[in-house]
């Protein structure tokens, strides 16, 4: 029993020890030979090449102002009219947190960033992200955040994949923003199970309680990075603690909107 424990406690972190490695390695074999474009396979030593570049970061699209869900054309004359459009959800429903700026939605061919951020540890993604979220953010009159944070992992999760995927984009963001970044600030307490295959009431209770803060975040602004928004169950957990905690305001950086449920 005793020997079984002590081989368990050993056995995770050699395995997140050799998916480092393995995400390191790849990562040395991309930077020695000729790069390809990460969404259309064409030659190209960034990460996109100059057409890719060029045609998938542009969307027009209007977004609520709360939660960045899309929304459709007659809500223009409100924009037009220079009130903040919303969504019917937010304005019934408010979620704790009070803005959302998104790139673009989830959906080919950049949820390919994404999949290789997340999955094949390529951090390149999370800085052209971060870089387009600087944009993002310039453009929308927003005042700045006092501190950046990324959505955290759960520890187990955390050890298995060897990386925080929020943190390789709210690291590049925060730098360009000139502001502080700080994954310490909140952790996730409680293990929720994946999210993707629940409806929305289910994903709010699973994530209730999920966070703690540590750190005095009275009277402050907290910009929180994620890679993906989906229900939004989750960052308005999050927002929940630290508002609970004290915050003034908190504002979502999200790399990819999924339209709907
Ligand atoms: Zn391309
Ligand atoms: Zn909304």
């Amino acid at each position: 029993m005793k020997a079984d424990s002590i081989r368990f406690s050993f056995q995770i972190p050699i395995a997140a020890r050799v998916r480092q490695f393995a995400a390191a390695t790849r990562q040395l074999a991309r930077a020695a030979l000729p790069g390809q474009c990460a969404l259309c396979g064409n030659l190209s030593q960034a990460l996109l090449c100059g057409g890719c570049d060029a045609q998938y970061w542009n969307e027009q699209r209007l977004r609520c102002a709360t939660c960045a869900l899309p929304l459709a054309a007659s809500y223009l004359r409100r924009e037009r009219e220079d009130v903040r459009a919303h969504c019917t959800a937010c304005l019934e429903a408010p979620p704790a947190f009070n803005d959302t700026l998104a790139l673009a939605d989830y959906r080919a061919p950049l949820d390919t960033l994404a999949v290789e951020l997340k999955f094949r540890a390529r951090l390149a993604a999370g800085a052209e992200f971060a870089r387009h979220l600087h944009r993002v953010f310039e453009d929308s009159g927003l005042p700045r955040p006092d501190v950046i944070v990324p959505v955290p992992l759960s520890r187990p999760r955390l050890i298995a994949r060897g990386y925080n995927q929020a943190w390789a984009i709210a690291q590049p963001l925060a730098r360009r923003l000139g502001v502080r970044s700080d994954a310490s600030l909140i952790a996730r307490v409680r293990h929720t199970s994946a999210q993707s295959r629940l409806d929305l009431d289910t994903r709010r209770r699973n994530v209730a309680n999920a966070f703690a803060i540590s750190g005095d975040v009275r009277g402050r602004h907290i910009g929180v990075v994620d890679d993906v928004m989906t229900s939004g169950a989750t960052l308005d957990a999050l927002a929940r603690a630290f508002k609970f905690a004290g915050a003034r305001r908190v504002t979502n950086f999200v790399a990819l909107r999924t339209p709907k449920d």
